[in-house]
């Protein structure tokens, strides 16, 4: 194999990283050597705030930082807290939105919910104007509009469905935690509001108040670093869980799930990470961040504190670096092939 394919690209972005080179040998052997050295290096950074908004969020431990890799044939690698359980939150929104396009379909769900991305934060009030749909589903308003679609005769079918998916994605039962369940569901006002302001333009058609639980349920799902690094692994594995083996999405959802968390997977800031990163990824106000690389692995961090965008601080900085040792870049690799 030609070994420029491996080195980082040279420019801005690698720069801090001379000086640090990483064993030769096979892939997996770098990887670890790489997660090792990136929170080595991150592991004294405090930047950022626990959020308040969710109030059950703010008891977070501030130090706690874990990096989980898990490769498309199985294999994981762990570093720092990696037993700490965390909330999903946002990071539910692409996985609900595979499931609902493989239910309903791309047609009926593009009725519904736009793929352009926002410049707008997470929880704005905002409508695309001429449509009158959320502008995509990785902003609240669409996840909303999403987990409305999940189909189910009565609010716990639609729950068992939606837990389901997780007991696939996981290949064990998940666990939903109640205390910011119920912390989400009492403070959710904003959310309320855009769930009802869909509702004036006849875009949201179900029961408000079992919307949004399903919804605070989907962001209560609680997982480990190793756990979201499983199921980002789903989502670079073809949508087949790579420890069972079970096909949870079909090619064609997953390819539009892994799109749109290219464009709009950090909200307003998603433009700056494709650039620098270029790789689909997604953040969550629970302190988790994950990222996809297709054909190769799933990748998560678990750090608290947020940025004033809600992304976990060392979350972008641990995958950014990661990204730049393994040359992960989607477009990292585009020498001609042919002269
Ligand atoms: N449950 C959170 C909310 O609705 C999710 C936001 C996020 O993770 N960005 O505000």
């Amino acid at each position: 194999m030609n070994p420029s394919h491996n080195a980082p690209i040279p420019g801005e972005l690698d720069s801090s990283f001379r000086g640090v080179s990483l064993p030769d040998g096979d892939a997996e052997v770098r990887i670890l050597a790489a997660i090792n050295e990136i929170h080595l290096r991150h592991r004294n950074n405090h930047e950022g705030e626990l959020p308040t908004y969710i109030p059950e969020l703010a008891n977070a431990d501030p130090h706690d930082f874990a990096i989980s890799v898990v490769t498309t044939n199985g294999h994981t690698y762990n570093v720092g807290s990696i037993d700490r359980r965390f909330t999903l939150q946002s990071i539910a929104n692409p996985f609900v939105y595979g499931l609902v396009l493989d239910l309903l379909g791309r047609e009926r769900v593009l009725q519904s919910v736009g793929v352009e991305p926002t410049g707008n934060p997470f929880s704005a009030i905002v409508l695309d104007r001429k449509t009158n749909r959320p502008m995509n589903p990785m902003v609240n308003a669409g996840a909303i509009a999403i987990a409305s679609m999940i189909p189910g005769a009565t609010p716990t079918d639609r729950l068992n469905r939606l837990l389901a998916l997780f007991a696939c994605l996981l290949d064990e039962k998940p666990i939903v935690n109640m205390q910011v369940f119920i912390s989400e569901k009492s403070t959710g006002d904003r959310n309320r509001s855009i769930a009802y302001l869909m509702r004036n333009f006849k875009m949201l058609e179900a029961n408000i108040d079992e919307t949004l639980d399903l919804y605070f349920q989907q962001c209560s799902v609680s997982v480990t670093a190793p756990q979201l690094a499983l199921m980002a692994a789903t989502l670079a594995n073809g949508g087949v869980q790579p420890r069972s083996g079970r096909e949870v999405y079909s090619r064609r959802s997953l390819r539009d799930v892994l799109t749109i968390m290219l464009t709009c997977g950090l909200y307003e800031s998603s433009g700056t990470w494709v650039h620098r990163v270029g790789i689909p990824a997604k953040s969550g106000v629970g302190g988790g961040f994950m990222a996809v690389v297709p054909g190769r692995m799933g990748i998560a961090v678990y750090s608290p504190k947020l940025d004033q965008h809600g992304t976990s601080v060392r979350g972008q900085r641990a995958c950014e670096d990661l990204a730049t040792l393994l040359n992960l870049h989607v477009f990292g690799n585009t020498e001609a092939r042919q002269r």
